[in-house]
């Protein structure tokens, strides 16, 4: 039975914003505004913040304490309704080798007949440098930052807090816009995901502003236990997926998840190195899954994040591509649409090294520069500005 196309197509068209041309008196685009209460130095604060707690392996203390603050930070924006969704974690018994990163090799992939896809279904082009996870602590040269990443995560119990902006037409439906709080490696986990924790809650403290109306809802969530296979937003799924369109629960229009926004500086070289800054054309990278359930309702509302971006973004253009992965917006995409946006494609691209610091002990605050967070910025901007046409954000 086909879906009711129509009505979802309603729901993700942009509300018209624009001025009426000529009419130098009509008021200013609310959105625009609102994109313009953003802004590079509380988005690194946030960064710099998250990376005090290290990187907030789940299971420790760090991981506990970081919740904690993520949750006083939440309140102290006026965000309602924060909470806390509970569920259990226990290690497979024998993790699999090399964790989800693809290893990749130094060689020239030069694509035809019987060459493996990318993580998602993506296929390779030009260089791929190696990938992996460091779990070596002497390969962290800071005995500070490797003493405060010492401790080893405990099963048992998990923990990670939401909260909501609450529509005022519709409340009983609501996007989801996550990152996920989590990190491993012996760094800090500033990019991996201290920039996409930060774009959310950035994003929950414009909305949560007092003058800030929206028709429809929107839930801002920091997942745990992403870099343990996505438990937490699992988790999630499973025990408020069918409390949908009940006072508990509203339903689900859609959901974005951020993860790793803040570096671009483009394909390794012949030799494994890296450009030492931000590519000038680097760009944000909207992804939806072209074999999820929700394909084409989740290639709509990408197109949607791209003309957003267009629009709001102040310096980096947005791409989309199809083959959304390894992400916390996987669980959701068979039930709505779900995309998620990053530094780069996450099979293609960051499983092929273009990330040097991912899962590594230089995934420090100090290793980017303001042209790496101004892509985060960036990325800020666009889903703000999406999610503001989305709900109808208004301002009083
Ligand atoms: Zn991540």
């Amino acid at each position: 039975m086909r879906r009711p196309f129509v009505v979802l197509l309603a729901a993700l068209a942009m509300p018209a914003v624009a001025p009426a041309q000529g009419d130098s008196t009509t008021a200013p685009d609310p959105i625009a505004q609102l994109v313009a209460r953003l802004d590079l130095e509380p988005y690194k604060a946030t960064i710099k913040r998250l990376t005090n707690f290290g990187d907030r392996r789940q299971g420790t203390d760090r991981n506990r304490a970081a919740v904690d603050w993520i949750e006083a930070q939440l309140r102290s924006y006026g965000c309602s309704n924060v909470a806390r969704l509970r569920y259990e974690y226990q290690p497979p018994s024998s993790p699999s080798p090399g964790g989800r990163g693809g290893q990749g090799v130094r060689t020239d992939d030069r694509g035809g007949q019987g060459v493996t896809p990318a993580a998602g279904g993506g296929r390779y082009r030009g260089i791929r440098a190696r990938t992996g996870v460091n779990t070596d602590s002497t390969k962290q040269p800071d005995a500070r930052l490797r003493a405060l990443d010492a401790q080893a995560s405990t099963p048992g119990e998990r923990e990670e807090v939401y909260c909501t902006k609450i529509g005022t037409t519709h409340p009983g439906e609501m996007y989801i816009v996550s990152g996920h709080m989590d990190g491993i490696g012996w760094g800090e986990a500033a990019n991996d995901d201290g920039s996409g924790t930060a774009l959310v809650m950035e994003l929950a403290r414009v909305f949560s502003g007092p003058d800030v109306r929206t028709d429809r809802s929107i839930r801002f969530i920091l997942w745990n236990n992403e870099e343990t296979g996505l438990n937490g937003s699992r988790a999630y799924v499973e025990q408020r997926r069918a409390l949908q369109g009940s006072p508990e629960e509203p339903k689900w229009l859609g959901m974005i998840q951020h993860d790793m926004m803040l570096f671009d500086h483009g394909m390794p070289r012949a030799h494994g190195t890296l450009a030492a800054e931000q590519r000038p054309e680097a760009d944000v990278n909207i992804e939806f899954q072209s074999s999820a359930k929700f394909a084409a309702e989740a290639e709509q509302l990408a197109w949607t994040f791209e003309r957003a971006n267009e629009k709001y973004a102040t310096d980096y253009p947005a791409s989309v591509s199809s083959h959304m992965t390894n992400t916390d917006s996987a669980p959701f995409q068979d039930y709505v649409p779900a995309i998620s946006l990053r530094e780069n494609e996450r099979g293609t691209q960051i499983g092929a090294g273009w990330d040097p610091n991912w899962h590594q002990p230089t995934d420090l605050y100090a290793t980017y520069g303001d042209k790496d967070f101004q892509l985060g910025l960036n990325a800020a901007q666009t889903t703000l500005g999406a999610v503001a046409g989305l709900v109808g954000a208004t301002i009083k």
